[in-house]
């Protein structure tokens, strides 16, 4: 296995953000002392690298043939007993329930332990009121933000909001409490949805925000390379039956990312 630099971001965001870049897989490829230890020059690369990393530059400038493997580290040891053979499955970014508790855990025990020291400090009373809404959000956010349609983040601070302040009145809470739980509510919505979007590529990277295209396909250049539909995280791709050429048959799905006009070596897309 060799390692490229991200300057410590995820995939999807290195290779969006310029931190994971051809020259860099060069550089770890040739810097490595890797071609000593193998008889091949063949390289796997995660496909969410695609956005910026251009397989065939690699081959060009340093003749190592690169391939984009599964999105899923998970899935690689199937992908090479398949004799590197990606499933549809293994095409998709994914974010299930497992990955979506686990990433609500990592923020509810943090930002609870910030908030139940601040508690016990200034109000003891208000530390299990301020748990449950920082469990509580955590959870909504990772499990529901992306099937929200609208303004996501209001929508989501204005419930908390909606839920908190009765429950400090009914409890009995004067203006200070009030003034706490707006303010957590405010706090811990605007830090949890930010931290969905980096957390998951089924999102869209917030590098793609100025992004102001849409994909269109150029019919006459295409020549059915399939690129497009190897890298394409959203499955937007389909093959066409009748000829060997591709169909944008999904655009709806499409978050942006660029990996198929980056890859397609025709310039169809
Ligand atoms: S659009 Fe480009 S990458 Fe996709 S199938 Fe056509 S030629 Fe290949
Ligand atoms: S169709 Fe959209 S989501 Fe799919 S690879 Fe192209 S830019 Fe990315």
């Amino acid at each position: 296995m060799v390692v490229a630099p991200t300057s410590g971001n995820n995939v999807w965001c290195a290779a969006a953000g310029g931190h994971l870049t051809t020259h860099q897989v060069i550089t770890a490829l040739k810097t490595s002392g890797v071609a000593e230890r193998v008889r091949h020059r063949r390289a796997i690369l995660p496909q969410l690298a695609a956005t910026d990393v251009v397989g065939r530059d690699v081959m060009r400038r340093c003749r190592w043939r690169v391939r984009f493997g599964p999105v899923h580290a998970e899935d690689l040891p199937q992908y090479l007993a398949d004799d590197r053979r990606k499933t549809d499955r293994m095409r998709r970014a994914r974010f299930g329930v497992r990955e979506r508790l686990e990433m609500a855990a990592s923020w509810a025990v943090p930002s609870g332990l910030v908030l139940g020291v601040l508690a016990l400090a200034l109000k003891p009373s208000w530390m299990l009121p301020l748990l449950g809404l920082c469990a509580s959000l955590a959870v909504s956010v990772f499990l529901f933000y992306d099937r929200i349609p609208g303004p996501r983040r209001l929508l989501f601070g204005g419930s908390a909001l909606a839920v908190a302040l009765p429950v400090v009145l009914i409890a009995g809470g004067g203006g200070g409490a009030l003034l706490a739980a707006a303010g957590a509510c405010v706090l811990l919505t605007g830090v949890l949805t930010f931290d969905y979007t980096g957390s998951t590529p089924i999102e869209g990277s917030s590098h793609f925000e100025e992004r102001r295209w849409r994909i269109t396909l150029d019919l006459d250049r295409c020549r059915g390379v399939y690129s497009c539909w190897e890298v394409c995280p959203e499955a937007c791709f389909e093959k066409r039956e009748d000829v060997r050429k591709i169909d944008l048959a999904h655009d709806d799905r499409c978050v942006l990312c660029g990996a198929c006009i980056v890859q397609c070596p025709k310039d169809a897309l």
